[in-house]
């Protein structure tokens, strides 16, 4: 139902369709949660965090377009249901997550699910993954007040990046690319996602 919707639409890419068909939504909410698996919205997951709706992880992915040869980061495993989405479009995932027990439950359920082509990190995601940068395509699921360069330099050539971008309570989901040492960035549809923690992120409200 929710696939037809995400169709409707106007989310062609049959590769990311698939895929969402073939990860079980409902196993990476908190069971409380299941029961809105396929609502049309953002569900709470532990940690006050949320797994986003199903229409913006269909067109976030569509809109990176990850491929079965392709190196791709992740900024905010949360729940770890993108980071399955990925991992089943493209050859390897680096997934980086303030939180380590939403890691540490996102890692023993992708192995459950025989997920073996991620790798994981707990941190500040803003820095990225330097050690095995470049990547063909980065994915930041939560909102950052302005691009983090670190990001930007970890960018493969022709990589790209989507990131929502903007004030704490609204951002606009938007895909940058990297070519001949240029970044082009264009703005998309409006989102509203938690907040990016980090040095290149917002402040941490614990440490105010
Ligand atoms: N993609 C996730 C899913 O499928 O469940 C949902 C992600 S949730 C909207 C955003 C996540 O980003 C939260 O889990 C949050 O802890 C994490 N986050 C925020 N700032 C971060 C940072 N600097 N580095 C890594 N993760 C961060």
């Amino acid at each position: 139902m929710v696939f037809e919707q995400i169709h409707a639409r106007g989310i062609r890419n049959e590769r990311v369709l698939r895929a969402m068909e073939e990860i079980p939504r409902e196993r990476f909410l908190p069971p409380e949660q299941a029961k809105n698996a396929f609502a049309d919205a953002a569900v709470p997951i532990d940690a006050g965090q949320t797994l986003s709706q199903p229409y913006m992880v269909a067109a976030m992915t569509a809109q990176l377009d990850p491929q079965p040869h392709e190196r791709v980061l992740e900024i905010g495993t949360g729940s770890g249901y993108q980071t399955a989405i990925l991992a089943r479009l493209a050859r390897e995932v680096y997934t980086i997550e303030r939180i380590a027990s939403l890691q540490d439950a996102a890692r023993i359920l992708l192995r459950e699910l025989g997920m073996e082509n991620v790798k994981y990190r707990v941190g500040d995601g803003t820095q990225g993954w330097p050690e095995e940068a470049p990547f063909d395509a980065i994915m930041v699921t939560a909102g950052a007040p302005e691009l983090p360069e670190p990001l930007i330099a970890q960018l493969a050539e022709g990589g790209r990046m989507v990131i929502p971008v903007g004030g704490s309570e609204e951002q606009t989901l938007t895909t940058v690319v990297r070519r001949a040492g240029r970044t082009i960035e264009t703005p998309g549809m409006a989102c509203r996602f938690v907040k990016l923690i980090g040095r290149q992120g917002w402040p941490d409200p614990a440490e105010e």
